[in-house]
């Protein structure tokens, strides 16, 4: 099997850990339906209203039959107005009902949302790393729907049909309470059929769930690996396991369809049972009951057999409604990024330290940054070269606390950066990364992003100083001109000139540039590093790059490899040691 089908089977076994796991989700739903419960009060009045409605049907029989009869003085009009108000009646209790339960999913499904929402955006990048996206997403759009619609639903077949039984038993005990009790013999084996295909049900449900994530992640995984399948001819062997899964997903569908199958009818010809006992009694002992109220008697009785069907089918809802909520609370449950420090970081010099700093993605990996030791004066350059995966971006990642450091510390100001608050330190650096984030909005709200109250001019400003300008001007609507997703509507390199303004329009003490002009042909490379050069002089600058150019200027060289630092010092120093600088000098820089 492979890994992420694995990994899903295993949480889906891990789901097994039963009653009190189940309990927990539903009282944390319940925390989500409390603030509704006004609404969600009105709803049961308009489903109480509905479920008293129906007995009323049996006495309307009753009152039809006793007019036929001649015994009910005005009934050729009593009876007809009665059938419409009672219509009308059930129609107001439906749309009391219908309509506030919905009022309550909906509010429960936003309140959902916007807390995991909040949750999710404050989890640790890592976080980010390990989730797909869309895995993340399908949180909000079906498991919160889903959570919510079926928690609802639930309610709404528990009150409405709940109160529907009660108010027909009323009914039948009031009508006729010896019968009434005799019927009411049949009720522990019907509820012994219930709860044993309840039961069954529930196991092979499990079971289905195990299924489809396998058939998943086989699935996505055969075509999201399809380069390598091909490569190494394995489709025979990708189909046949296909197929396996195929065929036990085919199995189980099957068994729960049988039990299905046999559910319903065997609950039919018990009510059937019943009715028999019930036609058996009435013919024999009609006693003082006329036959009009017979008639009704046995029509409300026929009565209870659906709303019973309904009531013993609302578990099946709750598990699934259970199942989406805990995968929802597991993550409103992850732990958030750290965020204890408390020292406000206000204007800031920029002076960075690196003391023994070890750090690795994931525990099961070597250290990708090794005790690494180095300094940056505020106001200085250093710049970071190395192989590809040496852990230059890396070092990036670790200023702004996007990841934490596993041992050592890494300061600024000669505070460690854990003490500064999250938001205040992150604002105090400008970075342009490797891989350029930008939002669907218009070129200035991009630019602005992150940056408060910057007027038109200041953006301009800074886009001129990016050389973005001019080409920003080129396009149809300007400044004003919508990206499209992630920016797909520019080129590399103006995506690049629009993240190098929004690092110059946010006057950071401390600017991190990360190939930050490698999109760049050289002439909008050098103007563009004029402007940056400019901007490093009040910045304490760490860059990484591949041009000459930018690293013969830095005030340090870092040569790092596999994390560690194998040599660093001036430009000239390190270009006249004969070391590996010397030999990227002759080949790596551009
Ligand atoms: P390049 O010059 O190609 O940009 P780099 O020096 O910037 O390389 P890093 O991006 O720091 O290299 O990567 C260092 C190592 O860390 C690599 O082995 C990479 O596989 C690993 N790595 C990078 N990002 C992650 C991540 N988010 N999760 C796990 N491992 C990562
Ligand atoms: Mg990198």
């Amino acid at each position: 099997m492979s890994k992420s089908a694995a990994a899903a089977q295993k949480s889906i076994v891990n789901d097994d850990s039963g009653d009190l796991e189940y309990r927990a989700t539903i009282s944390r739903v319940l925390h989500y339906v409390y603030p509704q419960s006004f609404f969600l009060f009105l709803s049961i009045v308009g489903f109480a209203i509905y479920a008293i409605t129906q007995p009323l049907a049996a006495v309307l029989i009753e009152w039809l039959i006793k007019t036929l009869d001649g015994e009910m003085p005005n009934g050729e009009v009593l009876v007809p107005a009665a059938f419409i108000v009672v219509a009308i009646v059930r129609g107001i209790g439906t749309y009391m009902g219908g309509y506030y339960i919905a009022k309550v999913s909906q509010r429960m499904i936003e309140a959902i949302r916007c807390d995991l929402f909040k949750n999710i955006l404050h989890l640790p990048l890592k976080l980010f790393d390990q989730n797909q996206s869309g895995k993340l997403v399908s949180l909000f759009t079906y498991n919160s729907t889903l959570m919510a619609n079926t928690a609802a639903r639930s309610i709404t077949v528990i009150a409405q049909e709940g109160l529907t039984v009660i108010a027909l038993l009323a009914y039948l005990f009031y009508s006729n309470w010896q019968f009434t009790s005799l019927f009411i013999l049949l009720a522990p084996p019907l509820a012994f059929i219930i709860n044993w295909a309840g039961k069954k049900i529930k196991a092979l449900g499990k079971g289905m769930q195990k299924s489809m994530a396998n058939l998943n992640g086989a699935v996505s995984e055969s075509f999201s690996g399809v380069r390598l399948i091909k490569a190494t001819a394995g489709e025979a062997n990708s189909q046949s396991s296909f197929e396996e899964i195929a065929a036990n997903t085919r199995k189980l569908a099957l068994r729960i369809a049988k039990i299905n199958s046999i559910y319903t009818p065997s609950m039919q010809i018990m009510v059937a049972c019943a009715m028999a006992l019930v036609v058996v009694l009435v013919i024999q002992n009609q006693g003082d009951m006329k036959s009009a109220e017979l008639i009704a008697y046995v029509t409300a009785a026929a009565m209870l057999s659906k709303p019973m069907r309904i009531l013993s089918n609302v578990h099946v809802k709750l598990t699934q409604a259970n199942v989406a909520a805990a995968e929802i609370f597991s993550y409103m449950d992850l732990e958030k990024e750290r965020n204890s420090g408390t020292v406000e970081a206000k204007n800031l010099q920029g002076d960075i330290g690196f003391k023994d700093v070890s750090f690795r993605y994931t525990s099961d990996t070597e250290n990708i940054i090794d005790n690494l030791n180095f300094s940056v004066k505020a106001g200085e350059t250093v710049a970071l070269v190395g192989r590809s995966g040496g852990g230059k971006s890396t070092i990036a990642n670790l200023i702004p606390r996007f990841y934490d450091v596993e041992n050592g510390s890494i300061s600024i100001d000669g505070i460690n950066i854990s003490d500064y608050s999250l938001s205040s330190l992150r604002k105090n650096i400008a970075i342009v990364s490797q891989q350029i984030v930008l939002f669907n909005m218009s070129v200035s709200d991009n630019i602005a992003y992150g940056s408060a109250n910057k007027t038109y001019n200041d953006i301009e400003h800074a886009a001129i100083q990016a050389n973005a300008h001019e080409f920003i001007e080129q396009l149809p609507n300007g400044y004003d001109t919508i990206v499209g997703e992630d920016g797909v509507l520019l080129s590399g390199g103006q995506r690049q000139r629009l993240a190098i303004a929004r690092a110059i329009l946010s006057k950071a003490p401390i600017l991190i540039l990360d190939e930050a002009t490698s999109a760049l042909d050289n002439e909008s490379e050098a103007k563009v590093q004029n402007a940056l050069d400019n901007m490093m002089g009040h910045c304490t600058t760490i860059v990484i790059a591949h041009r000459l150019s930018t690293i013969e200027k830095a005030n340090k060289i870092i040569v790092l490899e596999n994390g560690r630092i194998i040599e660093s010092g001036t430009h000239d120093d390190l270009a006249q040691r004969g070391g590996n600088y010397t030999k990227m000098l002759a080949k790596d820089f551009t």
